[in-house]
């Protein structure tokens, strides 16, 4: 039996019920094959994938906090520190009542190679809590934050391990969170990014995932020769990713025809209005459902799945894992989709993939097209650590060109190993390598 299959036989053997992170594990060595194969020997001495694939470090602790009605309620936190050979470890924290210790060891997996794209020295980890903020209140979240960094925060640090935001955490959350620790350790220091403006957060943050993927998108076409301007887009989700990715669309000329949520998605085949979508989003967290009702010509479909049934050129799922499965990528491809740029982490099935593959789709596969929110929080870091701030042109135009790098490497990656154009490949190679040396360098750890 080959190395890779060995290796992804022990993790699906080891690892029970988890498979999520079987699934991230098999994408990632199954499109390393050639590579591993060029240097089978030295890995094998070196462990070096059964090191990749073990977290250096597990945690998982209770949270107990109080609800408005003064009823204890419980949940389960999570920190997986995957990877620290290039960096600090470094991912977000996902609330969301789906968590679990699989789902949080998939998206760490996948961190590492997606921190290590970026050029920044940052290593791999993820968090998080089984806990919905969804219908809380203020209060309620503020307690949870609380309850939940009194023991994070002796597992974490600006120089160890510094968390950032992802599904159900954005400022207001990172903002409790950041508050607990200073108290705790009695310190300011850059231990959380995403923060708020006014207590060291970096311009750009908030958009910086959505837009890197657009800017990813946009230079993938590039390398074709064609421009994003006037193309028609889907994007899922109306969060922090999608916001993000919805602006820089609209600012660069592309026509946003749909936004999704878990029950439903919007259709308006006129172009998104942003202004009714900021209202909605930031003005008082409302459904998506109020979109339809307040633009006509705009229709609300229940089911989240139809949004990948509007004819359109470019898709980015920014909503969730496996979003997009085998019948919704042939429907994509039926209705004229020629690219499929990932936002969200691991949305698109290992049967979809092969869908875009076989039609001959551009696809940028997302530890690459959305590394943009992790590399600015790599720059916040570093303005954190000077004690100054950059201007949102200074950060915006860094972002962009690291985009624009990612592209580049992971193409030089794929043509190296002997398949070009390939991005999937590409990106998990060029993410790869310089892990592996560094963790080959480091002795046995
Ligand atoms: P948010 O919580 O801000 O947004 C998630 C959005 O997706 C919400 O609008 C949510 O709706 C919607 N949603 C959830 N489940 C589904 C579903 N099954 N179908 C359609 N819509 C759904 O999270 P983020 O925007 O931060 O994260 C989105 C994705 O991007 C995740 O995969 C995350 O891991 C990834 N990501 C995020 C980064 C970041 O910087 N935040 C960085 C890199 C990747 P509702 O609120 O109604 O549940």
């Amino acid at each position: 039996m080959s190395y890779v299959d060995e290796v992804i036989a022990q993790v699906v053997e080891k690892n029970p019920v988890q498979p999520e992170f079987h699934q991230a594990v098999k994408e990632v060595l199954e499109s390393l094959r050639v590579v591993v194969e060029a240097n089978e020997e030295e890995f094998r001495k070196n462990a070096l994938l059964e090191r990749l694939t073990n977290p250096e470090r597990q945690i998982m602790f209770r949270v107990p906090w109080v609800d408005d009605k003064g009823q204890v309620q419980v949940n389960t936190g999570f920190r997986v520190q995957f990877n620290s050979a290039i960096g600090p470890y470094k991912g977000g924290l996902r609330f969301h009542p789906s968590v679990n210790l699989g789902i949080i060891k998939f998206l760490g997996f996948e961190q590492v190679f997606k921190n290590s794209l970026t050029g920044l020295p940052i290593g791999g980890g993820k968090g998080g809590s089984d806990f919905d903020p969804k219908g809380k209140s203020d209060r309620e979240i503020m307690a949870f934050c609380q309850s939940f960094m009194t023991e994070l925060y002796r597992h974490i640090g600006a120089d160890t391990d510094v968390p950032a935001g992802d599904i159900g955490v954005g400022a207001r959350e990172i903002g409790y969170l950041f508050g607990q620790y200073k108290r705790i350790r009695n310190e300011f220091v850059g231990v959380l990014t995403g923060k708020p403006r006014e207590f060291g957060g970096s311009r750009v943050r908030p958009e910086a995932t959505g837009y890197g993927t657009v800017y990813f998108a946009q230079h993938m076409l590039k390398e074709k020769g064609q421009d994003i301007k006037g193309k028609t887009v889907a994007i899922s989700g109306f969060g922090n990713v999608a916001w993000g990715a919805a602006q820089k669309l609209v600012q660069l000329g592309a026509k946003l025809v749909t936004i999704s949520g878990p029950d439903g998605y919007i259709y308006d085949p006129d172009g998104i209005k942003l202004d009714i979508v900021k209202d909605i989003k930031l003005g008082h967290r409302g459904r998506i459902k109020e979109y339809a009702e307040r633009v006509p010509g705009a229709e609300y479909h229940e089911g989240c799945k139809g949004v990948w049934t509007v004819p359109c050129d470019i898709a980015l799922p920014c909503a969730t894992q496996n979003e997009i499965d085998e019948e919704s990528a042939k429907a994509l491809v039926a209705n004229g989709c020629k690219v499929v740029c990932e936002g969200a982490n691991m949305p698109s099935t290992p049967e979809a993939i092969a869908v875009y593959q076989d039609n001959g789709l551009l696809y940028g596969p997302a530890k690459a097209a959305n590394a943009g929110g992790v590399a600015v929080s790599g720059l916040e870091m570093s303005q954190n650590s000077y004690r100054l701030s950059w201007t949102f042109e200074e950060v915006d135009n860094k972002l962009k060109s690291i985009m624009e790098n990612i592209v580049a490497n992971s193409l030089a990656a794929a043509k190296e190993y002997g398949h070009e154009g390939d991005l999937m490949l590409g990106a998990n190679a060029a993410g790869f390598v310089k892990v592996a040396n560094a963790m080959v360098a480091q002795g046995v750890l």
